[in-house]
């Protein structure tokens, strides 16, 4: 026999209770909207519990992008800019994908970068150096290091391959679905690369990862390397 939710009991827990549940549902859930809504049938305070900016900010977007194709329905761009505005570093992102690479509005772009970057969102500090590459806008930075790189040392992308691999494959997927048409004309530059050490850049020592002489050098050669993948 099918157990009777005590709706009465639910009504005595606190409000931020029952909010903090729901948005931990939410970013831990692999269908995040799925459960939302489901959840949000099951009694009045956990419809309201649903449409409060915590949940909003902390909902897993990344779960269920692209299933919803944002870049095409009037529903999916309404989530993401409530999203954004809660503050969810990925709705922000997703915003500034679209605002470059489809838009064309690197201003936009940037500050959403800027907003997901501050929550320490990785592919977002990833984009801002490919970005100030790309456009050389270095003035619509607040953070630029000596090496004209962005915030590179506010997330650690370590001295391997394997951070820039990931986040270069998550990028390029993502633009795609964007703007596949747009894309080659908005990132790639007529950029030259810039340095003559024929050492840079290549597979060296015990743990076979690629030496720099700068972390100008890494982002630059980063830059050309998501240009190939796409
Ligand atoms: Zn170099």
């Amino acid at each position: 026999m099918k157990r009777k939710v005590n709706t009465s009991i639910i009504n005595m827990l606190p409000e931020d209770l029952i909010v903090e549940i729901v948005a931990q549902l939410v970013s831990h859930s692999s269908e995040p909207f799925v459960d939302l809504y489901n959840l949000k049938n099951t009694s009045k305070l956990f419809y309201a519990a649903s449409k409060d900016e915590i949940v909003k900010e902390r909902i897993a977007l990344d779960r269920e992008f692209p299933s919803l194709n944002w870049t095409v329905t009037d529903r999916g761009m309404s989530i993401l800019n409530a999203c954004a505005e809660a503050g969810n570093a990925e709705a922000c992102f997703i915003l500034a994908l679209i605002n470059i690479f489809d838009k064309e509005d690197i201003s936009t772009g940037v500050d959403l970068l800027k907003k997901a970057t501050c929550k320490g969102h990785t592919e977002a500090l990833y984009l801002m150096n490919i970005v100030t590459l790309r456009f050389q806008e270095h003035h619509l930075l607040t953070a630029v290091n000596s090496d004209g790189v962005f915030g590179a040392d506010e997330i650690n992308f370590g001295h391997g391959d394997d951070q820039f691999e990931l986040c270069r494959e998550k990028v390029v997927n993502l633009i795609r679905h964007i703007s596949w048409n747009k894309w080659q004309a908005t990132l790639v530059g007529n950029r030259q690369q810039w340095c003559k050490n024929s050492e840079c850049g290549t597979v060296r020592g015990w743990d076979r990862h690629r030496i720099f002489c700068s972390n100008a050098c890494r982002w630059n050669h980063e830059y050309f390397a998501l240009c190939r993948e796409m």
